[in-house]
């Protein structure tokens, strides 16, 4: 059937079973995206998208049709009552520091209700001290571990609100962590815990690599904020930068500010005529979200034939587009970067090596050879060298790319 002739015939039989096998987890798979393709192209439909949306616009940037058109998509395909989407949103971890920084006032607290935060977090909270951080303006944290890496601690979250408690940030995706990334419907269930306690505590959620892997979003189920990159899920591999803050008005209003000026808001911001691979990117974001999963099934029943431990396992529901798998090994962790890295289509011919990235304490090896510089949409897998050798594999916009990576990956890690 295959016709890779670099890779082991043996490991080629098993990734036919495999395929056999995870057949009806790729049919619910496939539901899930038709219906966030519909929900998709309604909202555009809704929005009247039109050529004119691709023009480009100069300066302040007033009435910047196609920024302010995208901004109502996104706002309609999350549900929510606003959305600030600007290629000037750096990344993830700008969007989050946002949505953060925006509505949190010295004296005011913040809990962490699923753990400690993404790694490139720290320094923005403060955990690790840094100039400009949540911290250093007067906002005080506090953190409840999830119970086993699976569920809400409901007991210790109402423990840890007080009256000075002004925000609960999720965080969706286990991030560089094995914890288990948090379903659309644990994630409903805790909200409504905490809006019971006190309805005016804002939710915020990192939705960073968890968009359309459900048919609802956390913004369907009370999140008052949902926030994520735009070189992750919803940029469905073209949109070239940026991130996306969904949520009600008020919220995002303050973001807005913050992001240019009190006063000035969403109003400015010219996008310099780049917005029409975000528009393409978002078109196609259900359908590649629906690869990568696969994708994750795949390689993690590979992984599992092997002996590795993987989180989730094959045959369970995946709440995210990441694939963890344990190789307890140096090596073995850095042969498999190597070989994905190999398997890309720009840079195949790079060797990834383990070094310092800005916002992440240990050496990271990362294997991306996107076209969108570090995009994890994109077929990626990095992870930090620390035990228990973790990599954390996600994207490929097609499973047929998918597949050769993750063939040629594994075969890699046993020839170790
Ligand atoms: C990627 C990611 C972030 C940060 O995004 P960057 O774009 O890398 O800054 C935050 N949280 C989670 C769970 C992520 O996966």
């Amino acid at each position: 059937m295959y016709k890779y002739p670099d890779i082991d015939e043996n490991l080629i039989k098993i990734a036919e079973s495999a395929e056999d096998e995870l057949k009806e987890i790729f049919g619910k798979i496939d539901e899930i995206s038709e219906v966030n393709q519909y929900k998709v192209l309604k909202a555009f439909q809704d929005n009247r998208v039109s050529d004119s949306c691709f023009n480009i616009s100069t300066g302040y940037g007033y009435n910047d049709t196609g920024r302010d058109t995208l901004e109502a998509v996104y706002k309609d395909v999350f549900h929510t009552e606003d959305a600030l989407v600007r290629p000037y949103i750096t990344c993830g971890t700008h969007a989050i520091y946002l949505s953060m920084k925006a509505n949190l006032l010295p004296g005011d607290e913040l809990l962490f209700a699923s753990g400690m935060p993404y790694d490139s977090l720290h320094s923005s909270i403060g955990i690790t001290s840094c100039p400009g951080s949540l911290m250093e303006s007067g906002v005080s944290i506090k953190v409840v571990d999830l119970i086993d890496g699976k569920d809400f601690d409901l007991e210790k979250i109402s423990e840890n609100i007080n009256e000075k408690t002004k925000m609960v940030h999720i965080q969706r995706s286990k991030g560089y962590s094995t914890r288990d990334s948090l379903s659309v419907e644990k994630i409903k269930d805790v909200i409504t815990h905490i809006k019971n306690i006190d309805s005016s505590i804002i939710i915020n959620v990192d939705n960073c690599y968890g968009e359309f892997t459900d048919i609802y979003e956390p913004s369907d189920v009370g999140a008052d904020l949902c926030v994520g990159s735009l070189i992750k899920n919803p940029g469905g591999g073209l949109s070239p930068s940026g991130g996306y803050i969904v949520g009600r008005s008020d919220l995002i209003e303050r973001c807005a500010y913050m992001l240019t000026a009190p006063g000035l808001g969403k109003e400015v911001g010219s996008s310099l005529g780049s917005v029409r691979p975000y528009y393409q990117g978002l078109s196609l974001a259900p359908k590649v979200v629906s690869e990568s999963l696969k994708n994750a099934h795949l390689l993690a029943y590979m992984a599992n034939r092997f002996g590795y431990k993987c989180y989730p396992e094959f045959n369970e529901k995946h709440a995210c587009i990441v694939q963890a798998v344990e190789f307890n090994d140096r090596d073995k962790l850095k042969a498999f970067c190597e070989a994905i890295q190999k398997a890309s289509y720009v840079d195949s011919f790079v060797r990834p090596v383990a070094s310092y990235m800005p916002g992440y304490e240990d050496d990271v090896i990362m294997a991306s050879g996107s076209f969108i510089s570090g995009s994890s949409i994109e077929i990626s897998a990095d992870g930090p060298l620390r035990e228990p050798y973790v990599v954390y594999f996600q994207g490929g916009l097609t499973h047929e790319q998918g597949k050769y990576a993750i063939l040629s990956a594994i075969d890699s890690v046993q020839k170790k």
